[in-house]
Order: C-alpha cells, then sequence, then structure tokens
C-alpha cells in the first residue's frame, strides 16, 4: 500500500489549497536535492511529496484521489485520470513541479533574498517649518531641494546620444540571474546591467550610464490648511528620477508648526490666557480676545474667577481632514496691580474697609474648609 498523500504532507484531510501549499513547501524544502546531495533516502522523499502535491493541489485531482485513491492515476491500475500515451505525472521531474510553484529561486523567500529589481528612484525627505497662522490658512511654498534629475545629455537613457544598446550577456537580456549560494538558490539583479537586460556600449558621461545626475531641484507645494507638527505630506513623483527612465521617488515633506506667543496648541484647539483686571472680573464686563486673524469681544460676567476658561466654539484650527474646526480656549488670569497711585490706594483701602478684609484676609467659604483639615 503506498503512502497516503495527506499523511506525507503531513496535512488533515480538510486541509485548505493554502494549507497544502504550505506542508508541501516546508516538506520540499526540507528534502531538495539541492539541501541533501547524495542523499536517496530524501530523495525519495522529495519525490514522493512532490507526487502527493501534484495530485492534491490539483481540484479535480485531488478529488479522484479522494475517491479512489491512488489508483486513479496508477497506471497499472487502469485508473481514469490518465492523459494518453503516458503522460502521467510520474514521468514529471518533481523538481519541476517545485520550481513551477515556487519559480527558479524556490528557495528565495526561505533563506537568500529575493533582491528586487530596483532602479526606481529614492524617496526623498525634505523639513518645513510654517507659522502657526500659515498652519491655519494653509499655505503656498516654494521648496528648494536637491534630488536626481533626469541626465539632460542623454535624456535618461544612460547612452552616449547616438550610441547603440545591445542584449546583457551576463543575463541574457531578463535582467535577473540565479546565484547558488550553498543550498540556497538566489535571484538577483544581474550586476551587469543593473537589472536593465540591456548593456550599454557607450555610457553617457556626465551620468556614469546612470541616466541621472544630482540637481538643484524645486516644488511649489501648498501646505493645506490643518497641518500640525509631525505631519506628512507626501509629493507623488517629486523624489529622485529613477536610473535610465525608471519612475521617479516621492517627496515627503514633514511639517514643523512653530510656536506662537500667544496660542497654545492641542490638537485642533486652541489656548490663549488673557489678563483680565480684577475689578473687571468683580464686577463683569467686555473684555478682548486675540483670534488667529484678528480679535473678538467677550463678555465675563460679574464674579469671574481666574483660570475660568471661556471655550469659543469654532474659533481654533481649521481640521486636516473633517469638517469641524476646534474651539478658541480663553482662560481668564487676574492681573493684580503691581503699582498703584495714591488714589486707587485709597480707593481700594476703602473697598477693602467696606468688606472688613483685614480682618478677614481670605473668603469665608475657604476658612471652613481649611478648618476641617487644621482644627
Ligand atoms: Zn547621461
Ligand atoms: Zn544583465
Amino acid at each position: 500500500m503506498a503512502d497516503d498523500y495527506y499523511t506525507l504532507l503531513g496535512v488533515a484531510k480538510s486541509a485548505s489549497a493554502d494549507e497544502l501549499k504550505k506542508a508541501y513547501r516546508k516538506k520540499a524544502m526540507e528534502f531538495h536535492p539541492d539541501r541533501n546531495p547524495g542523499n536517496k533516502e530524501a530523495e525519495e522523499k522529495f519525490k514522493k511529496v512532490s507526487r502527493a502535491y501534484e495530485v492534491l493541489g490539483d481540484e479535480a485531482k485531488r478529488r479522484l484521489y479522494d475517491q479512489h485513491g491512488e489508483a486513479a492515476f496508477d497506471p497499472n491500475m487502469g485508473g481514469g485520470a490518465r492523459g494518453p500515451a503516458g503522460g502521467g505525472f510520474r514521468g514529471a521531474d518533481p523538481r519541476d513541479i517545485f520550481e513551477q510553484m515556487f519559480g527558479g529561486g524556490g528557495f528565495g523567500g526561505f533563506g537568500g533574498a529575493s533582491e528586487s529589481q530596483d532602479d526606481a528612484g529614492e524617496d526623498l525627505r525634505v523639513d518645513l517649518k510654517v507659522t502657526l497662522g500659515e498652519a491655519a490658512e494653509g499655505v503656498e511654498r516654494k521648496i528648494p531641494y536637491r534630488k536626481h534629475v533626469a541626465c539632460a545629455k542623454c535624456a535618461g537613457s544612460g547612452a552616449e546620444p547616438g550610441s547603440k544598446k545591445s542584449r546583457c550577456p551576463t543575463c541574457g537580456g531578463q535582467g535577473q540571474v540565479v546565484r547558488s549560494n550553498g543550498f540556497f538558490q538566489m535571484r538577483q539583479t544581474c550586476p551587469s546591467c543593473g537589472g536593465q537586460g540591456e548593456r550599454i556600449d557607450k555610457p553617457c558621461k556626465p551620468c556614469s550610464g546612470e541616466g541621472r545626475t544630482v540637481a538643484e531641484s524645486t516644488v511649489s507645494l501648498r501646505i493645506p490648511p490643518g497641518v500640525d507638527t509631525g505631519t506628512k505630506l507626501r509629493s507623488s513623483g517629486n523624489g529622485s528620477a529613477g536610473r535610465r527612465g525608471s519612475p521617479a521617488g516621492d517627496l515627503y515633506v514633514y511639517i514643523t508648526v512653530l510656536e506662537h506667543e500667544l496660542f497654545e496648541r492641542d490638537g485642533d484647539d486652541l489656548a490663549c490666557s488673557v489678563p483680565v483686571k480684577f475689578s473687571v472680573a468683580a464686577l463683569g464686563g467686555k473684555i478682548v480676545v486675540p483670534k488667529l486673524k484678528g480679535k473678538t469681544n467677550l463678555n465675563i460676567p460679574a464674579g469671574t474667577q481666574g483660570g475660568t476658561i471661556f471655550r469659543l466654539r469654532g474659533e481654533g484650527m481649521p481640521p486636516l481632514r473633517g469638517s469641524t474646526a476646534g474651539d478658541l480656549l480663553v482662560r481668564v488670569d487676574i492681573d493684580v496691580p503691581k503699582k498703584m497711585t495714591d488714589k486707587e490706594k485709597e480707593a481700594l483701602k476703602a473697598y477693602a474697609a467696606a468688606c472688613g478684609d483685614e480682618a478677614a484676609p481670605v473668603s469665608e467659604s475657604w476658612r471652613s474648609k481649611f478648618k476641617k483639615f487644621f482644627p
């Protein structure tokens, strides 16, 4: 009796296609002849698991196998699934099955690195400082920076104008070579042509055949309203030019919002403190409050305490995303005069006498709390 295919792969009969594939990959890696040179036992196992996967990995074949077992595919047993003229899987090289599935560099994702062919331009970063006002309203900025640009002489081709290109002899035009490193096979960008598949007979001098040179550049960028420190804006395609006409990278603009003398920012909310005279806070009245643009009057009620916060809805920062602007939080600071005229002093003394302040310098409610803790 032949080995059960599911047992060979170490999966349950109910295994999904994905589970089967993973199981096969694992087993095939383990027993692959490249990793077990001269090991007959491993080779035999490799053949068996490959055969098992060839059947179970194919939905129709798997169904037949589930019904009839291996006999469904055995020429000597008269099974139904064999192709004509002996084209059954027994003739198939198990290595082919493996390579078909995972590519020539089947071990690439396992051990070695599958280096991607990458001639694309690099992403670049620039840092940009804006004022709080600019952050609130948005601003158009011209940003100078250095980047690779397409070589003017060869228009990015990397070849001396008028010279020829021929197929790269190292990779035969594939742009990739397969390299063996011990047991591992790796697909690599062709070192001769850098993945282009072409050989430049006469490299362009100014760019040394890269098709790009470094130059000062500027980009005009619209900074949207609502940006904050840490906001990252992407300017697509404005990074470095790719080698020999490959796509350019992106430019990332990192925003820093400068501190403001009056306003502090917390997300979309702004906060500022406004010094208010004691008499105004006590009697109530109108105070002038700064906004990002201009100013506004705020009525404060009589008896406003120091530290009271008034919220002006929608007077904060505009949102970078979404639709609701933040608020402006105005904190009242009681402004105690440091210098007074004689007349002012007289008036204040008269007020203190009327209140009995000299006998009781702190308020009644505070005194009762104090007594609770320090009787
Ligand atoms: Zn050039
Ligand atoms: Zn090449």
